[in-house]
């Protein structure tokens, strides 16, 4: 399939938005609308890193785009923008690069995310990098605003993603983090994409607290045991940290309930996880989620 081609379907794609240009020049431009913050994250989906190679060009594409726009929600910010570029064997031929190019739009149109522009190339895999812009009301409270005395809760329910096949196709929580941040202001937000065993930590660390998680606290999918709901990464469920009166007020938010919004433990000043269950000191004895060189 001819480049010029592929670059047509975007530009034809493109919805009249305020403030944005889309594909066809040199540069998209951005204007965002007075009192909004502009917050950005950018992703990449490697074949056999994130998707195995069999994952078909629609999964990838709608994947890319889900866990790019998971973060805008950890920052509590509305999608706006999107940009991506996609690195691909010519062996994938012409039908692969127009599915995975419709998904992708598609997938924008689900969110409403307008497809400002792109880049395309061959490489001996398939490498899609995804930038997600975003618009927040407020600005986003990040890792780093935990303290003692603060409890940490959870969005919908955890483990079991990659093993139920649900990590194919996240859920981003964006409706829920914009609520978080407009309405009960955080201390702490983020996505969880590496695992509660991992992605705690690095608010803990951020923070320079502590914490402790109670075991029969965490929300568990159904068939996941609570080693792989603790340790698996892929749920794309928010992890939140609050203050006590900030939490007894949204314990109760209808639509946070209706996703699963658990308390699940406890900021305190000693620095350090640890986990309990029924009372007793407890070691996931799994290893945490993510990469290593
Ligand atoms: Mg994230």
């Amino acid at each position: 399939m001819r480049e010029e081609a592929l670059h047509a379907l975007f530009r034809n794609a493109f919805p009249k938005r305020r403030g944005l240009t889309g594909p066809g020049d040199d540069c998209a431009t951005l204007r965002p609308p007075k009192g909004s913050l502009l917050v950005q994250s950018v992703d990449q989906l490697v074949e056999g890193v994130h998707l195995l190679p069999t994952a078909g060009p629609s999964a990838m594409a709608r994947k890319l785009l889900r866990r790019s726009l998971s973060d805008l929600a950890a920052a509590g910010a509305k999608p706006w923008a999107v940009q991506w570029t996609v690195a691909a064997p010519t062996e994938k031929g012409g039908a692969w690069m127009r599915a995975l190019m419709h998904a992708f739009l598609k997938e924008a149109k689900v969110w409403d995310v307008p497809v400002i522009g792109g880049d395309l190339s061959t490489a001996p895999h398939v490498v899609l990098t995804c930038t997600v812009m975003g618009l927040a009301r407020k600005a986003p409270v990040g890792r780093g605003g935990a303290r003692s005395g603060d409890s940490i809760w959870v969005t919908g329910k955890l483990g079991g993603a990659v093993e139920s096949g649900r990590h194919r196709l996240p859920h981003p929580r964006l409706a829920e983090g914009r609520r978080l941040l407009e309405k009960y202001t955080p201390h702490a937000m983020m996505d969880l994409s590496d695992g509660l065993m991992a992605d705690l930590p690095r608010i803990l660390r951020a923070s320079e607290v502590g914490a402790t998680v109670y075991g029969e606290s965490v929300p568990c999918n159904t068939k996941a045991s609570l080693a792989s709901a603790v340790a698996e990464g892929e749920d794309y469920e928010l992890l939140v940290v609050l203050a006590p009166r900030q939490a007894r007020r949204a314990s109760s938010d209808a639509l946070l309930q209706k996703v699963g919004w658990t308390e699940i433990g406890v900021i305190e000043k000693r620095k350090g996880l640890r986990w309990k269950l029924d009372g007793t000191l407890w070691k996931p004895q799994v290893k945490p989620w993510g990469h290593t060189w």
